[in-house]
């Protein structure tokens, strides 16, 4: 239904003098009151300049409350926010913008030179400056408008792992039900306080902890680099309770020599997701004491899918746990059918968090949702329990002489070799096999091994079929950046040198 979105306004009503949002990097604190008077003077200066319901604005900035403070002026004037993703090229960022065809760009001063590139796209350009000064100490005339449930909120462009980025277009009923949906199954209070260092022109910035923390009137901590003993810190000096990174990250802060002495009196769950999380992860925070446990999460449903309790997460070893309150899963074989336990299925989502479809793109919309189940194009089990696992990509699956391979099964074999640092199993086009299982491996710094021996080694543990045929040694991996395996890039690279 028709409604004055989104919510803020009553947490400004609830809990106005708790602390809404943290600057790591530039000290900025702003309670909820604070955070609601700026978001009303951006709304009022939107409505200015004739920014009304539908039309796109979009962001090139670091992280930082800018990102919440037009998403939340976005929602009050029926606009709908578009973060940009700003590692992309030119090209990209021109392909992005001619797609969503924004009425406003607001660009941060470390951008300036790419914002000016693009300034023949977007009629308006707002710098740090000017908008600083909307948001301190812009008039307050915003009119309230009535927005739709349905009508969008937000267009995230996803990071373009396997194609051509696409919008994924969030409604207001979308972003709200991750947040209540997220908060009813983990059991998150008024009481968390989160880092936010992944990306927040990413779902797993912007949703995954960011919106149900603030919906329940917690705290977020907003960093830009992601330097392990500056996060280690900050952890302690804010008291943080709930932490979500991708297992780069965590492999950064595992690594770090701070890491050995680091201990934490507030810290509950240790959170992992965007891609897989290899196992020697869950070691490093399990031999300390703190909660780690993985989730499965993508931008077009909520992202937020699963919970398992940190202290089964430490039994179902690589588990993502059982579906959400208000969310229902099934995994289907190539035919639609229900697959039992223990057998492999494409995961199917459905639910209220699940996204509209993708901006200006009807065909893949068509693809995505059929009869109002999400497709995910991932690859997932249920154990008998009913705990889910995820495989892989549909897409990733390498099917060699016939035979379904999985590489994920494959890289958990490979990264257990202690020479291994880091490895990553993909199907390169052959004549003979259609694809040949083909390993890239980055070894740990002073170590040797050859591929013969890795042959071995992975005979040892894995059907002959799925030992790779192939081996390609790297001295590091290249990554989205999102901190994602770019396997395209490498799939490119392998053929080349097959
Ligand atoms: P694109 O869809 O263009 O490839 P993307 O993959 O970066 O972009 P996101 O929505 O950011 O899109 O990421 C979601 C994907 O990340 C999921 O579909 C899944 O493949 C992968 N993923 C997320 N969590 C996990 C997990 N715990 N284990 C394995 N894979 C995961």
């Amino acid at each position: 239904g028709t409604a004055r979105f989104p919510w803020l306004e009553g947490r400004a009503r609830l809990t106005p003098a708790k602390t809404a949002v943290v600057e790591a990097g530039t000290g900025l604190r702003l309670t909820y009151a604070e955070l609601h008077l700026r978001v009303n003077r951006l709304a009022s200066w939107m409505q200015q300049q004739g920014i009304g319901p539908g039309d796109r604005i979009a962001l090139l900035a670091p992280n930082s409350a800018s990102y919440l403070e037009l998403l939340f002026a976005a929602g009050k004037t029926g606009a709908v926010f578009v973060p940009l993703n700003y590692r992309f090229s030119h090209a990209e960022l021109t392909y992005v913008l001619a797609d969503c065809t924004p009425k406003l760009l607001v660009c941060y001063d470390r951008f300036a030179a790419a914002g000016e590139r693009l300034s023949g796209l977007v009629p308006l350009i707002l710098a740090q400056d000017e908008y600083q000064t909307v948001v301190e100490q812009g008039a307050q005339t915003y009119r309230p408008t009535e927005v739709d449930a349905e009508a969008a909120w937000a267009i995230i462009y996803t990071g373009g792992t396997t194609g051509q980025a696409k919008g994924v277009v969030l409604s207001h009923r979308a972003v709200l039900w991750n947040s209540i949906n997220t908060v009813a199954s983990w059991g998150l209070t008024e009481q968390e306080v989160t880092p936010v260092y992944l990306p927040m022109f990413h779902t797993g910035g912007l949703n995954a902890l960011l919106m149900p923390v603030l919906y329940m009137g917690g705290t977020a901590v907003i960093g830009d680099q992601f330097d392990p003993p500056t996060v280690l810190q900050v952890l302690e000096s804010e008291r943080c309770t709930i932490a979500l990174f991708v297992p780069t990250m965590h492999h950064m802060l595992i690594e770090s020599t701070e890491f050995s002495d680091y201990k934490s009196a507030t810290m509950h769950t240790f959170l992992s997701g965007g891609a897989p999380c290899p196992l020697h992860i869950y070691e490093a925070y399990r031999a300390k004491g703190l909660q780690f446990k993985e989730g499965y999460g993508l931008t077009e449903a909520g992202p937020n899918n699963f919970y398992i309790h940190p202290d089964l997460a430490q039994v179902k070893i690589g588990s993502v746990g059982l579906p959400m309150l208000h969310n229902e899963v099934r995994l289907v074989d190539g035919l639609g059918q229900d697959v039992a336990p223990g057998e492999t299925g494409e995961l199917l989502i459905r639910g209220q968090h699940v996204f509209s479809g993708y901006w200006n793109n009807q065909q893949a919309t068509d693809e995505a949702l059929q009869d109002g189940w999400l497709h995910t194009g991932d690859l997932g089990r249920r154990d008998a329990d009913g705990y889910h696992y995820i495989v892989g990509r549909k897409k990733e699956m390498i099917i060699t002489g016939g035979e379904n391979v999985y590489p994920l099964e494959i890289e958990h074999i490979l990264a257990a070799h202690p020479a291994v640092k880091e490895v990553v199993v993909i199907g390169v086009p052959h004549p003979k096999w259609g694809e040949v299982v083909t390993a890239v491996i980055v070894l740990q710094g002073g170590t040797t091994l050859t591929a013969d021996e890795l042959k071995l080694y992975g005979t040892e543990h894995l059907a002959r079929y799925k030992v790779p045929k192939s081996y390609v040694f790297l001295d590091q991996l290249p990554m989205t950046p999102v901190g994602k395996i770019d396997k395209k890039q490498l799939t490119a690279l392998c053929f080349a040198t097959a």
